[in-house]
């Protein structure tokens, strides 16, 4: 999530109570796997920071991996530079940590080193650099299915992902669908746009809920359960709540 977040998130945001009181939240039609994926060849998860992946993605990686489905992560930047002012996170000293935070999370979920490609942008620079985010999914197929952050997310690095997504699928024709992250912080629970017609829920079964929860608790240093705890983590308890709902949203 992380480093140079938009204007839009500020403060502590909606509660999760908000949210589970949302009637367009409530009556968003439900999909399965096979509804989110169809007869896709591979899912691609494009993450611009290390942990946004299993927040918005982590049932549906699991359990594609489960299905056997092949599962790419797509980690554009090691997100360094979300405690950049804290002398006790570096960012040199965070983005390897980062790296095998999200290794431990991809375990978790039942996948490994080959299911995860490490780019490398810095933190909060995918926009400037969106060449090389476009690059990275060079290998994209037809038969992919993309998921990226929300191209209104709300963040400078979660928009530009979405924005080399959506280049790259449409070039070769692949399925995209987008995630909110930050938006379940600023927007209007009664009026939250992105909750439209393309929004779908994707349930999660106890199993699947049960590796999102370890692979979430992997991100000890934005969860602020690491040594030493930094002064204000990015997911404290309220926030961490808005993604471990037992199911997921999707923009198809
Ligand atoms: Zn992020």
């Amino acid at each position: 999530m992380e480093a140079l977040k938009g204007r839009s998130i500020q403060g502590t945001g909606n509660t999760e109570e908000a949210w589970a009181s949302s009637t367009l939240l409530r009556d968003l039609p439900e999909t399965d796997l096979a509804g989110l994926l169809g007869d896709s060849a591979r899912l691609v998860v494009v993450a611009p920071h290390p942990d946004d992946e299993v927040l918005g993605c982590g049932g549906l990686i699991a359990a594609a991996i489960h299905s056997g489905l092949q599962v790419l992560v797509v980690s554009l930047t090691d997100g360094e530079a979300a405690y950049a002012c804290d002398p006790a996170w570096p960012p040199q000293r965070l983005a390897p940590i980062r790296r095998s935070e999200l290794l431990n999370a991809v375990r978790a979920l039942g996948g490994g080193t080959d299911n995860i490609a490490h780019v490398g942008i810095a933190d909060g620079h995918i926009a400037v650099c969106i060449e090389r985010a476009i690059d990275a999914l060079a290998q994209v197929r037809r038969r992919d299915t993309v998921l990226v952050t929300w191209a209104k997310d709300g963040h400078p690095d979660h928009e530009a992902a979405a924005q080399a997504a959506q280049q790259v699928c449409a070039r070769v024709g692949a399925r995209l669908i987008q995630y909110p992250i930050w938006c379940w912080h600023w927007a209007d629970p009664e009026r939250a746009d992105f909750l439209s017609n393309r929004a779908r829920r994707f349930l999660l079964s106890a199993s699947v809920q049960a590796r999102k929860r370890a692979a979430l608790l992997a991100f000890a240093t934005q969860i602020g359960t690491s040594v030493p705890r930094p002064a204000s983590p990015i997911l404290p308890p309220h926030v961490l709540a808005r993604f471990q709902r037992p199911y997921e949203v999707y923009l198809t």
